[in-house]
This record gives structure tokens, C-alpha cells and sequence, in this order.
């Protein structure tokens, strides 16, 4: 039996006609000889009835700080919801479809609520329905913990219920379908020549996702290749053929000829605030430590993190940037704040061991004359910090500057 976990997003499910193609999708995975399992999200984007959003918003017109565990609870309706009307629309078609929740799928996660790690996937259940000829609907996002509370898996969770069912199931492929036809080289809405992307590597896109892109999530991609199955992100909408999603490295693509690329993407994480502390006293080790630890206490993740004798620098979200100025403030810190930053990025599997990579980088930025406020590089990104004003020119002139649109 080849199975294949096809994951269909908010607005592929969103109306009737919509989940029509949706059918077809499912249609073309059986002519083609494979075993689906369903996976889906919750109906629509933030704004309308059945969606995520809608479900958080009127949990907390209740208590705007509604706890956790009661917040799961509703969550757990949108994806049931969507769940029983696409099983329900598969039936009408003329599929043995069966509805599932997480838990009945066998997703057992900790219970860390909203935000739930899965800990372990029984598949003997879906097995057993695939091994009698059904289609399984798995609500995507849920899971239940060992001691039978229904948990959430973070938003966008969706994706990593459909990679974690593909890694227990050992599928051969598991498909994400979403509105667009794959990963773009860069936002469309900000570069207006973006392209998509034919293939990537699990690594470039980790790094894009985690440098902003909304492409998939992280965790699903890092599960999937624990395993190595390969993602296929693509439309429901087209018979485009999206983007692969596999291990392939440079060396492979340089043998093989497909894509000697330097970069894949340039990607942004707006609203970002930088915080900028002056040590007078060098002989102090533990002042470091105390400014860490201060954050973490707090709960604040920080990012673009540089330590140098006499300064610190770090980032964080606009949003804690009044609380992480007053807890430093109350340490002794001379600290500087500074709001409306963005921070931009190349990523590519290409970059490492290429010399000019840092000098292209700069060059752009400086012919349009966009001031870096500090930089960070891993071996496969380099990244700036730069006032968001400059967000739309940086983002396309490093597009071109890498020959990302040809
Ligand atoms: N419905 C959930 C969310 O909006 C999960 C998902 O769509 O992947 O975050
Ligand atoms: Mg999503």
C-alpha cells in the first residue's frame, strides 16, 4: 500500500465549490494508485465564521485572558468542524470517508496547551481504515495528551499533523495544498517579479519559514525530514505542479545540473524593536548573564543576538519592547531602544564557502542607500537589521541583486 497524506488549507475548504476541487485533488491520488489520508484546517481565513481567529476572538470576548486549556477546547471545533463537511462532501461523492479527530488519529502530544509538541503517532488505527479501502479526514492541528486532554499544536499546526502522519505512516509523498502555486523567491506583494520556486531543500526552507516566510510550517518540515519524505507544496486552485520539498543538497544539484543557485529567497520579519545595552565595565562577567537571564525570565525570545566588549545587542518583537526596556532599566542597564525595525534575509543553500555572498549583500543595500543596523549569518542566510521604511526597496534590490527573478 502507498499512502500519500494530502493537507488542505483554510481556503481550500472554504466554500462548497472549492471543496469540489478539493475532491478531485483526493480522486487523482487513488486513480494514481495511492492510499490518501485526509488532513485538514479549520474553514477560512481570520475574519470569517468557522476560522481560527473567530473561535480565539469569541473565546475572549468571555475573559480576554481566557486560559489555555479552555482555549483549545473551542480551537478544537474549527478543524471538527471542517473535518465532518469534508468527510461529508467525500461521501456524497461516493468515498468511504471517515472523520477523525487528532487523538483518534493517534496524535498524543505533552500538555502544553496552544501550543503542544506531539510526542508520539499511533497509526494503527488509520492503517486499519486505509487497509479496508476508507479515506480518513484527520482534523489537522489537535492532538489529545496521555491524560485525555485535547491539546492545540500551535498555529499553522495543521501542516505538522499532516508531516507527523506521513512520518508514521512512511508515505511517499505528503502533498501541503494551499491558494498559491508553491514557494515564491519573495513575497509577491512586495516583489512584484517573485517566482516560483520548482524545488528546495528541507534546510532553505526551515530557514525561510523561520526568517518570516508563511510558507509552511517549521516543525512539519522538520519532521518530514526526519524521515526524509518529500513535501509537496501546492494550489488547490491550479493544476500547477508546486514546489518539492526534498534533501537536496548542492553538491546533488550541482551533479545533476538542476539549480546551481546561490540563493533561493529573501524573506522579512517586520515590526521588530532593537535593544542596544552599553557595558561600562568590562571586568563584569556576570552583567551578560543577568541581561540574558532577565529576558528569559520574562519570557521574551530574542534574536540577531551579538555580544562584544562593551555592548550588547539583541532584538526583539515591537510589542515587548516597553516591558524588555523597563526590566533592563530595573537591572541598571544603559539601554537604547530603538522601534520600526525589519529584519531582512538571503537564504540559501548555495551561500556557504562563496566568497562576495556578504559584499553583493552590502553593495545593494548601500546603491539605495539603506543603513544596516546590525547583521547576523548562518551557513545558510545572512540577514540585516534595517529601519522598516527601507523593507520594500531592500527586499527587491537583494531580489535582483541575486538574480532571484530569472
Ligand atoms: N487552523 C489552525 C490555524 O489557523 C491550524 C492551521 O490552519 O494550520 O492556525
Ligand atoms: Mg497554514
Amino acid at each position: 500500500m502507498e499512502i500519500i497524506v494530502q493537507k488542505f488549507g483554510g481556503t481550500s475548504v472554504a466554500t462548497p465549490e472549492v471543496r469540489e476541487l478539493v475532491v478531485k485533488k483526493i480522486q487523482a491520488a487513488c486513480e494514481n494508485g495511492f492510499s490518501p489520508v485526509v488532513v485538514v484546517s479549520a474553514m477560512g481565513r481570520k475574519g470569517e465564521c468557522y476560522a481560527t481567529d473567530t473561535f480565539i476572538e469569541l473565546a475572549r470576548t468571555a475573559y480576554k485572558n481566557i486560559a489555555n486549556r479552555e482555549l483549545d477546547q473551542i480551537l478544537y471545533c474549527g478543524e471538527m468542524i471542517s473535518a465532518v463537511i469534508m468527510t461529508g462532501t467525500l461521501q456524497a461523492a461516493g468515498f468511504d470517508a471517515v472523520m477523525l479527530t487528532g487523538g483518534q488519529a493517534g496524535i498524543i502530544t505533552d500538555n502544553n496547551f496552544n501550543n503542544a509538541r506531539i510526542l508520539k503517532v499511533d497509526p494503527t488505527r488509520l492503517l486499519n481504515l486505509l487497509k479496508m479501502g476508507k479515506v480518513p479526514v484527520v482534523c489537522g492541528f489537535q492532538g489529545v495528551s496521555s491524560d485525555d486532554e485535547f491539546t492545540t499544536l500551535g498555529r499553522g499546526g495543521s501542516d505538522t499533523t499532516a508531516a507527523a502522519l506521513g512520518a508514521a505512516l512512511n508515505a511517499e509523498m505528503i502533498e501541503i495544498y494551499t491558494d498559491v502555486d508553491g514557494i515564491m523567491t519573495a513575497d509577491p506583494r512586495i516583489v512584484t517579479n517573485a517566482k516560483i520556486l520548482d524545488c528546495i531543500s528541507y534546510g532553505e526552507v526551515c530557514q525561510l519559514a523561520h526568517q518570516g516566510a508563511k510558507v509552511i510550517h517549521p516543525r512539519a518540515v522538520e519532521i518530514a525530514m526526519q524521515k526524509n519524505i518529500p513535501l509537496l507544496v501546492k494550489s488547490t486552485f491550479s493544476n500547477a505542479p508546486g514546489t518539492l520539498i526534498t534533501n537536496i543538497t548542492q553538491e546533488d544539484t550541482e551533479e545533476t545540473g538542476v539549480n546551481d543557485r546561490i540563493a533561493t529567497g529573501v524573506t522579512f520579519i517586520n515590526n521588530i524593536a532593537q535593544i542596544k545595552i552599553s557595558l561600562h565595565d568590562l571586568t563584569n562577567n556576570t552583567a551578560s548573564f543577568n541581561i540574558f537571564k532577565t529576558m528569559s525570565d520574562n519570557g521574551i525570545s530574542i534574536d540577531l543576538i551579538n555580544v562584544n566588549p562593551g555592548q550588547i545587542m539583541f532584538t526583539i518583537t515591537e510589542d515587548l519592547a516597553e516591558k524588555a526596556t523597563i526590566k533592563l532599566q530595573e537591572l541598571g542597564c544603559d539601554v537604547q531602544t530603538t522601534l520600526g525595525c525589519a529584519k531582512v534575509s538571503v537564504v540559501g543553500g548555495g551561500i556557504n564557502g562563496v566568497p562576495g555572498v556578504m559584499a553583493n549583500f552590502v553593495e545593494a543595500l548601500a546603491l539605495n542607500h539603506i543603513p544596516i543596523l546590525q547583521t547576523v549569518d548562518s551557513h545558510t542566510s545572512i540577514s540585516v537589521l534595517i529601519e522598516k521604511s527601507f523593507l520594500q526597496s531592500a527586499v527587491t534590490a537583494l531580489h535582483e541583486k541575486f538574480n532571484l527573478s530569472c
